[in-house]
């Protein structure tokens, strides 16, 4: 049998050393690039500047799967959630959201997440697995295909690694999707306009200082101190609050860029004045934007969402400090866009993980 690879998942480099390995010239790899990053073809038949002989060979060792689309649910609040099959039958989510900037999806970095956060649903079953650079790929893919098809002009223009699992965990894959997309000749989207999410993974924060690439850093907060952090993510056992800080205030000074604090407001939980009051004593005079998002309930997780009243307090005692806040719009709450609810209700159904049954009930909801 042939031992075939997934050219999805290779680096530039990658690519230009598996055709040196099928004796080619290195620009086959960037024309391989330009059809798969750049025009999104879907079969090596169309790759018209490539040898016939060269495109049979490829498809036979380096075969392309096209991205498979389980579900896709729209909301009328601009968000499109696609959930997208792999190939050993798990799947996992991606969001399309609509903003007046342009189009921005959130993507998965891994199958469930291992971080167990106490709010999240994505924490609930653990971690499957790390997704592939290629399976990154497929989720901009699948979400680019839908979106020429219904308006040619429009594409994706920024990406959150924000959907299910913690990106800094799959620190490698992640990296070499970030720069894929960067590609100019591909999906040419702007550093500035990716951001990378962590639940406060701190030497992953300090290596990313290192990579040179001014992408925005955003950090699930969520507490202004320990005993509140501790109690709602696990990882706050391992890098307090105060290592935390310490580590985006010398990303903010070594790239330049503010780092982003993600606020989950969980009613009768972290959303008092007092907390709001600690969290502008711990953000003060540090490169900073907080975006506070009142929770999406997780019904397994018994957490309340915030009065309407204690979201504009917390947010009005910030910005008195001086501290930049915004209020997450909401999207999609109705079609289950807090992260890894889709997923959840998907693999509840009959076959879900047999991918030869999940074929029959495939197709869009
Ligand atoms: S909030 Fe993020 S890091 Fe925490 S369990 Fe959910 S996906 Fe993982």
């Amino acid at each position: 049998m042939i031992k075939t690879v997934d050219i999805k998942n290779m680096s530039f480099e990658e690519c230009r050393g598996f055709f040196a390995s099928l004796g080619e010239p290195a620009y086959r790899a960037d024309q391989v690039f330009e059809w798969l990053h750049g025009k999104r073809t879907a079969s090596y038949d169309e790759m018209t500047n490539l040898p016939v002989s060269l495109r049979r060979t490829l498809a036979e060792v380096a075969p392309l799967r096209p991205p498979e689309v389980l579900a896709v649910h729209s909301s009328p609040g601009g968000a499109t959630k696609y959930l997208i099959g792999l190939a050993d039958g798990n799947a996992v989510e991606t969001v399309l959201m609509e903003h007046d900037y342009g189009l921005s999806l959130c993507v998965s970095s891994q199958v469930g997440c291992g971080m167990g956060c106490a709010f999240c649903a994505s924490g609930l079953e653990g971690l499957v697995r790390n997704l592939t650079c290629g399976e990154m790929i497929d989720q901009i893919l699948a979400v680019s295909n839908g979106i020429a098809n219904e308006s040619p002009n429009r594409r994706v223009s920024s990406v959150v690694m924000m959907g299910s699992g913690e990106p800094l965990a799959n620190y490698d894959n992640v990296l070499k999707f970030v720069r894929l997309i960067n590609w100019k000749r591909g999906y040419g989207i702007g550093y500035r306009h990716i951001t990378i999410s962590t639940c406060g993974i701190v030497p992953g924060i300090r290596r990313l200082a290192q990579e040179g690439l001014p992408v925005t850093l955003s950090v699930s907060l969520h507490a202004p101190d320990d005993h509140t952090r501790s109690a709602l993510m696990k990882i706050n056992q391992v890098y307090p609050v105060g290592q935390l800080i310490e580590a985006c205030v010398d990303y903010a000074n070594s790239t330049g860029r503010r780092v982003t604090y993600e606020y989950s407001l969980i009613g009768g939980v972290n959303d008092s004045r007092d907390h709001a009051l600690r969290l502008a004593r711990l953000l003060g005079g540090t490169l900073c934007h907080v975006n506070l998002i009142p929770l999406n309930p997780v019904p397994e997780t018994g957490f309340a969402r915030p009065s309407q009243e204690a979201v504009n307090v917390f947010a009005c005692t910030l910005r008195s400090a001086g501290i930049e806040t915004t209020i997450r719009r909401e999207m999609g709450g109705d079609i289950d866009a807090a992260c890894g609810q889709l997923r959840r209700r998907w693999a509840g159904r009959p076959g879900a993980s047999d991918p030869s049954k999940r074929r029959d009930e495939g197709g869009r909801d």
